[in-house]
């Protein structure tokens, strides 16, 4: 038996039931850790979910349709909601700075279209003392890291290096919640995370976080950045695509073991009809052969 070394993780977040291109990310993410000798953890993102009752329903429905596919993880699921104080600790390492502007000063203050795409202009980190103290007594702060035009390189084993300037992102947002590139940071070094597979939308925040787990002390993972799925119309899948869902399709008669060979097929991994389990996939899989396009589910 091999022994076990680093871990990758799948780590949605409680929003509603997975469908088959999340489904088809958990795959992938067991497929890179088993194939690779990785422990597989999973981690529930629901900082934004936390007061939401309902999410932890849609949690446990996620871990039981995960589980309908054969796809099992180790240790303790971590939720994000219950490690506030590892984040809070995560942030009095680093050099950071409060800030005050809004969404609409940001985007006034940046040339760029889309706010994904615009980097922080710096405003807050020259205030005077006395516009900062104006401005503290009026608006609640977010905190931000100081990068100082920073670049950082990721290696992703499907897009090669990638590198991105790091702007000065926020940490903790003006109403206290730990923004999401920290608390992803922070967890994966917690949890020893070393190889990190999610959908390739992420791509862009992985050279901050890379960046940031270096500021923290840590070693940045090594990335698989893997196509979405997406509809008829090329758009990004979602709920009200139709049967996309493992309770929708079972309400339609698929089982979830028909859904494992819909999504093994996707990824040339199985035949149309085959059956199989996730185990049978890992003698076959090889990243480098992998579809570089979405899926697009119709
Ligand atoms: N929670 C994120 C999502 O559901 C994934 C974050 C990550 O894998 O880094 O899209």
């Amino acid at each position: 038996m091999t022994s076990i070394s680093g871990a990758g993780r799948f780590a949605p977040s409680p929003t509603s039931a997975l469908h088959l291109g999340n489904l088809r990310t958990a795959l992938l993410s067991w497929l890179f850790a088993r194939s690779t000798g990785r422990a597989h953890h999973l981690r529930i993102e629901d900082l934004d979910t936390a007061r939401v009752a309902a999410a932890v329903g849609v949690a446990a429905q996620q871990q039981a349709d995960l589980a309908a596919l054969g796809l099992d993880f180790d240790g303790a699921v971590v939720w994000q909601s219950q490690r506030l104080d590892a984040y809070r600790d995560a942030v009095t390492s680093l050099d950071t700075y409060p800030c005050y502007c809004t969404r609409r000063e940001i985007a006034e203050a940046s040339s760029a279209p889309h706010s994904a795409l615009r980097p922080y202009p710096g405003t807050c980190l020259r205030l005077t003392a006395a516009r900062r103290a104006e401005l503290a007594a009026s608006r609640p702060a977010a905190l931000r890291v100081r990068a100082e035009g920073a670049s950082s390189t990721i290696i992703d084993v499907l897009h090669g290096e990638v590198t991105g300037v790091v702007d000065d992102f926020v940490l903790l947002r003006n109403d206290g919640t730990p923004a999401y590139n920290l608390a992803v940071v922070v967890d994966d070094l917690f949890s020893g995370v070393d190889q990190v597979v999610r959908g390739d939308d992420l791509l862009e925040s992985a050279p901050r976080q890379a960046w940031l787990a270096a500021a923290l002390g840590g070693t940045a993972p090594v990335y698989a950045h893997v196509p979405l799925a997406v509809n008829a119309a090329g758009q990004r899948l979602a709920k009200r695509d139709g049967a996309v869902t493992l309770a929708d399709l079972r309400g339609r008669g698929v089982t979830a073991a028909q859904v494992l060979t819909r999504v093994a097929a996707s990824l040339d991994l199985a035949a149309p009809d085959e059956p199989v389990t996730p185990t049978d996939l890992l003698p076959r899989f090889d990243p480098t052969r992998l579809p570089r396009g979405p899926w697009v589910v119709a």
